[in-house]
């Protein structure tokens, strides 16, 4: 199917797209941003989305950077997911991140998507959101109003809904120091490689006096949002990093979430067994690259 008919802008500058987007929802005209089309431009193909206008991001070049800032990893938002994937800085200092990016799509999907088209997006099944919320992520954004930084626990609303204002645009991802010796790990189950995942659980912990310490979890493909599994992390924290502690945690992590989604490729009960398998196995692999 072609797309239902729209305007197109390509501004030169951020300030120039914000006024573009502050003028239409002014006057009531449904704009949307356009970043690398991976998502959108789907959806448009298939008249899921009918927007009015689009105002294309990809002039944007000053929104393409990764860089150190003290500690912290910023990545602008049009950085495309492959630059993030072959970042030595990425992989060096965030390695749940770089990993999280090798598994979204196939390579010709990282090339033209975003970073920061992943995050806006909000797909449930899309692991960056899972990873933003075990390493605290922050998000910036920029609107009529000027800048603010959100919080990933406050960013993701819902299914593909988040925080951000029809007329701000996303401008960066803040990723906050790595603690050394931190283990990390990112599994998840897809029909094919290169698919969404019907589910995926991503965790960091740290041991220290031979105890887990710090336990993070998320499940992602499960719920409207990736969701943090709290009663895992609870249950773990303080506890020796054996196979019996991480299956009694893993199973009180997939209890506890909110009864999963169901469709043709993964009923309910499906999604909650693998969040179980998965989280065990990913504490596990976290705790054997823990130092
Ligand atoms: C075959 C295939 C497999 C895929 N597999 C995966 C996967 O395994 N994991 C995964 O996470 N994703 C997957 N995706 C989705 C892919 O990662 C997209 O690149 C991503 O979801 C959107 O990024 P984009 O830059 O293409 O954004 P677009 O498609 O251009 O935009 C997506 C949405 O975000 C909004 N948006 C984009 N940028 C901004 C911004 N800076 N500020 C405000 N709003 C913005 C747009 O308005 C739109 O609503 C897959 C896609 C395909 C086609």
């Amino acid at each position: 199917m072609k797309p239902a008919p729209f305007a197109y802008h390509a501004p030169e500058t951020l300030p120039e797209a914000i006024t573009l987007l502050q003028r239409f929802e002014s006057d009531g005209v449904d704009a949307k941003i356009l970043a690398g089309g991976q998502s959108l431009m789907p959806m448009l193909a298939m008249r899921v989305a009918r927007p009015e206008v689009l105002v294309d991001l990809r002039r944007l070049r000053s929104l393409d950077y990764i860089r150190a800032e003290g500690g912290t990893l910023t990545i602008g938002a049009m950085t495309p997911k492959r630059a993030a994937e072959q970042s030595a800085l990425v992989r060096e200092t965030q390695p749940l991140f770089h990993a999280a990016t090798e598994l979204v799509g196939h390579v010709g999907v990282r090339n033209r998507g975003t970073v920061g088209g992943s995050f806006a997006h909000a797909d449930p099944a899309s692991e960056y959101p899972a990873v933003a919320l075990v390493l605290d992520m922050e998000l910036k954004a920029v609107g009529p109003a000027g800048e603010r930084t959100i919080p990933a626990a406050d960013f993701f609303v819902t299914y593909m809904t988040t925080s951000l204002e029809a007329t701000e645009v996303l401008t960066e991802v803040r990723l906050p120091a790595w603690t050394r010796g931190t283990g990390w790990a990112i599994q998840e189950m897809a029909r094919r490689q290169g698919d969404l995942a019907l589910a995926g659980v991503a965790a960091t912990l740290r041991l220290v006096r031979g105890a887990c310490t710090g336990v993070r979890l998320a499940a992602f493909g499960v719920n409207a949002t990736a969701v943090r599994l709290r009663a895992a992390e609870e249950l773990l924290e303080g506890q020796r990093p054996e196979a019996a502690n991480f299956a009694r945690a893993a199973a009180a992590g997939a209890g506890n979430l909110e009864e999963p989604m169901s469709c043709v490729h993964a009923s309910s009960e499906y999604r909650r067994q693998l969040v179980e398998v998965l989280a065990k196995r990913c504490l596990a692999e976290a705790a054997s690259r823990a130092v």
